[in-house]
């Protein structure tokens, strides 16, 4: 379990990905327009997720501000399983630094049941991309052991 075979496809899928969030940002940065996350005007990461059933059709995410009203309750309810708080809480489950549903991975599984399917189990259903930086358009080197964080890693299966 974990292995994912399917990383060189969804990294493929999130590279193009980052690129097109940062033609996006630079037109907005260009426009003159507010940033669009936060204090920046890209996200920190993009992730892609596909399942082994239906590889061709992928979630996309990125990582922002966690909002509740956002999220499918399926992924609500596994965050708040997994990580013991609510959406925008600290895990009462892993030291993990990063308020919960805020990371890429848990938006891109979002979109995945919000947009394509909304019947898969998400905790073990999903692979998930190597996480990029649409800003530099390369993978996120934070990490030096991990490429995703302890609450990913306890929420979904296959973040390994
Ligand atoms: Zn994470």
């Amino acid at each position: 379990m974990g292995l994912n075979i399917y990383k060189q496809f969804l990294d493929q899928k999130v590279r193009s990905l980052s690129e097109e969030i940062d033609k996006l940002c630079e037109r907005r940065r260009q426009q003159g327009k507010a940033p669009s996350f936060g204090k920046y005007y890209h996200p920190a990461i993009a992730v892609s997720c596909c399942t082994s059933s239906s590889v061709g059709k992928i979630g996309k995410g990125v990582a922002c501000e966690p909002r509740i009203s956002v999220y499918h309750c399926k992924i609500a309810n596994l965050l708040k399983r997994k990580l013991g708080n609510v959406i925008g809480g600290k895990s009462t489950k892993t030291n993990c630094c990063y308020p919960i549903g805020q990371c890429a991975e848990p938006h891109a599984a979002n979109n995945y049941l919000k947009v394509i399917n909304p019947y898969i189990n998400p905790e073990t259903d999903l692979f998930f991309s190597t996480p990029y930086r649409p800003r530099t358009k390369g993978p996120i080197k934070v990490f030096k052991v991990f490429p995703y964080c302890e609450n990913c890693r306890s929420t979904f299966l296959n973040c390994r």
